[in-house]
């Protein structure tokens, strides 16, 4: 029998102090990584790192906390956005409560959205704190691309308005080390579920998640939804090869 792979679709490789390891590590263990940058002016530097890999793919990404700082980064993003289908990390986090920056989050959201949507087949790693459901506002009814969101930490009743417009969810090891992040993928249809590390910025026992880590999220999935752990790895790497063949 083929073992499933793992799958991490949130990582930020680079932010690592050991990375080269981290991603020869990922590599040699064919876990399928998107490696999220979060300005697009590092993007370049993501493409030499994993150029050579087969299982790491680099993302094209500009964070909602750096949209303020970063915005003139923008026309770099966009010339860049021929060469990934890989999008992240991008969205709105409302952690701010100063008007002009939000204001600024949801220009520079709308503008990647715009962007992704006339090219069609994007898979984006969406950060949505605070703020999903003008995510799912910005991302709209006819979207052509397919996304994920990423530590999801909203309501109940937003998961269901973005499980309607299609959307994926990444579940990490620090939402399930929380029993509202349990209780809120309990609620995810599993067919939408998909996991990540969000290392470094998740932390595991051993120090900063890398994407080995997904082990663990899907033994939790596995736990959570009283399945056996193949199980769960089967079906969050069937649901990676169905947003993979995603083409509108
Ligand atoms: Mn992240």
């Amino acid at each position: 029998m083929v073992v499933p792979q793992l799958v991490d679709t949130h990582c930020h490789l680079d932010l690592f102090s050991n990375y080269a390891e981290v991603i020869r590590v990922t590599e040699s263990a064919q876990i399928q990584c998107i490696a999220v940058t979060n300005t697009p002016s590092v993007f370049s530097r993501m493409e030499e790192l994993v150029g050579g890999c087969r299982y790491v793919l680099p993302a094209l990404g500009l964070h909602p906390e750096l949209a303020s700082s970063r915005a003139a980064e923008l026309p770099i993003f966009l010339k860049a956005l021929s060469r990934t289908r890989y999008i992240g990390e991008v969205g709105l986090d409302y952690t701010t409560t100063v008007a002009s920056e939000r204001h600024i989050q949801r220009r520079v959201f709308s503008e990647i959205l715009s962007a992704c949507d006339a090219s069609g087949d994007k898979i984006l790693t969406i950060h949505s704190r605070r703020a999903v459901d003008d995510v799912l506002d910005a991302i709209g009814q006819s979207f052509r691309g397919s996304f994920i969101l990423h530590w999801y930490s909203g309501s109940r009743r937003s998961i269901k308005r973005a499980v309607e417009r299609g959307a994926y969810f990444s579940v990490n090891p620090a939402m399930l080390r929380s029993q509202n992040g349990r209780r809120l993928v309990a609620a995810v249809p599993r067919e939408r579920i998909l996991t990540e590390s969000d290392g470094p910025f998740v932390t595991v026992d051993t120090g900063p998640a890398t994407p080995a880590s997904v082990d663990f999220v899907v033994a939790g999935l596995a736990a959570l939804w009283e399945t056996e752990k193949l199980s769960a790895q089967s079906q969050t790497y069937d649901n990676f090869l169905a947003i993979s063949a995603t083409r509108s």
